[in-house]
């Protein structure tokens, strides 16, 4: 038997995109040695609706990649509107921290900037192998992954680093047997397709109870109309439901709907508690979904692991530029992630669990925005002071 192909790098990481390209792309701008494996192909499209909030639109705009994103022909969204209760409420997106306004990028725009934005950084990738294991050291230390090629060989990368960006069910983050520190209760399914000829003034979300729904401007003069309700309601998915779940939501938006070009066909995700899981340990690291899962009632996912990555990546840094300890600075890490984390996630898991009524979904929805805010402000000043530098503790 051939022995496997070996290479030997600063971080090997699993999984390339939001989270994983992330992390790759600034590890690389400091000088790391990246190699960045995944088994899908480079801009593949992922099963995800892609609404961005404030902190992962600022952070593009900090990284010098947003122009990319709005050279796709991605729509700027400058109008929230909520629908609740029998009240909409529409919020202007005000000017802050460099951006004035929100975008919902396709992942078949957003993985791709961050890859190619990580590659221009020095960080190589390999698409098409799956990661099946990590490997230690006689200490029991995680010194690399192994895997199979898009040609079926058997592949070997060391590294000082192994960080598991590769989604739900992450192999990593089962191999090293991350302990799940949270669990969620709430859980919805979702839905989504993408409409023709369906004007989308911003950013639309409709809240009732087992009928969530809402519209998301994006590429190609697309409008991504999505239906979210427990599980027993969206049962195997497709496009009757989420017809029925939109009129039960909000009939004039049902009606809008209706009368735009439909696609060929919908995407249904089942559903998945949340959990945050431990998020490293000697030699590995987790970010993005591997490591931190809500629900995408939330439309939160993209921008926690475009702020982990960063967070992430500024603690590996410090450990192996500016001589931190691993613990201390992977515990940083661990710490700022829970203490922003913790309130978003408890947020979403309690809309998540769609047992509300009209009186309280209010008061919900204005914890969430109270989550984001804080972690806006977290985020646009992390380039000035890198939270691993103590500052934010
Ligand atoms: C239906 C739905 C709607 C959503 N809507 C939104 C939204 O509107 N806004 C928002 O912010 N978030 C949303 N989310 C959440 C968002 O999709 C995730 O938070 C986001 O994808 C996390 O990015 P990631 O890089 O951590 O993981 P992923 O995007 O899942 O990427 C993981 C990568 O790892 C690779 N991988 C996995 N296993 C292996 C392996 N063994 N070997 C090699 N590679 C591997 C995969 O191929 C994949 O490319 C939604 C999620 C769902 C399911």
């Amino acid at each position: 038997m051939s022995e496997p192909f070996t290479s030997v790098h600063d971080v090997v990481v699993v999984g390339a995109r939001a989270a994983g390209a992330a992390t790759a792309m600034l590890l690389a701008r400091e000088g790391l040695d990246v190699l960045v494996v995944d088994r899908s192909g480079y801009g593949a499209d992922t099963l995800s609706t892609h609404a961005l909030m404030r902190a992962g639109v600022v952070q593009l705009h900090r990284w010098g990649l947003l122009d990319n994103i709005v050279a796709a022909g991605t729509p700027a969204v400058r109008t929230t509107t909520f629908t609740y209760a029998d009240e909409e409420v529409r919020v202007t997106i005000k000017p802050s921290h460099g951006v004035d306004a929100l975008y919902a990028p396709r992942r078949t725009v957003l993985d791709p900037v961050l890859v190619d934005a990580a590659r221009a950084a020095g960080a190589s990738f390999e698409f098409g192998t799956r990661v099946t294991d990590v490997t230690r050291d006689r200490a029991g230390r995680v010194a690399g992954v192994t895997g199979r090629d898009r040609d079926g060989r058997s592949v070997r990368h060391e590294a000082r680093w192994v960080v598991g960006a590769d989604g739900l069910r992450s192999v990593v983050a089962d191999a090293v047997e991350a302990p799940i520190e949270r669990r969620g209760t709430g859980v919805t399914a979702v839905v989504y397709g993408y409409w023709s000829g369906l004007a989308a003034d911003g950013y639309h979300w409709v809240f009732r109870r087992d009928a969530c729904a809402g519209l998301i401007p994006t590429n190609d003069d697309q409008t991504c109309v999505f239906a979210s309700a427990t599980p027993a309601r969206i049962g195997r998915g497709g496009m009757n439901i989420l017809h029925e779940v939109v009129r039960a939501a909000a009939p004039a938006l049902a009606d809008r709907v209706a009368s735009a070009t439909p696609p060929g066909g919908v995407r249904t995700f089942g559903g998945l508690p949340g959990y945050m899981r431990m998020p490293w340990g000697a030699g590995w690291a987790l970010v993005g979904d591997a490591g931190y899962w809500k629900d995408p009632i939330g439309a939160h996912g993209l921008t926690d692991a475009l702020r982990d990555a960063e967070l992430l990546a500024q603690a590996i840094i410090a450990i192996a530029t500016a001589g931190a300890t691993e613990s201390d600075a992977l515990d940083h890490y661990h710490r700022i992630r829970n203490r922003l984390s913790l309130p978003l996630f408890d947020v979403v898991n309690t809309i998540a669990d769609m047992r509300w009524n009209d009186d309280e979904i209010p008061g919900l929805l204005r914890q969430l925005s109270s989550a984001m805010s804080d972690e806006v402000e977290l985020v646009a000043r992390l380039d000035e002071q890198p939270a691993v530098n103590g500052v934010l503790l």
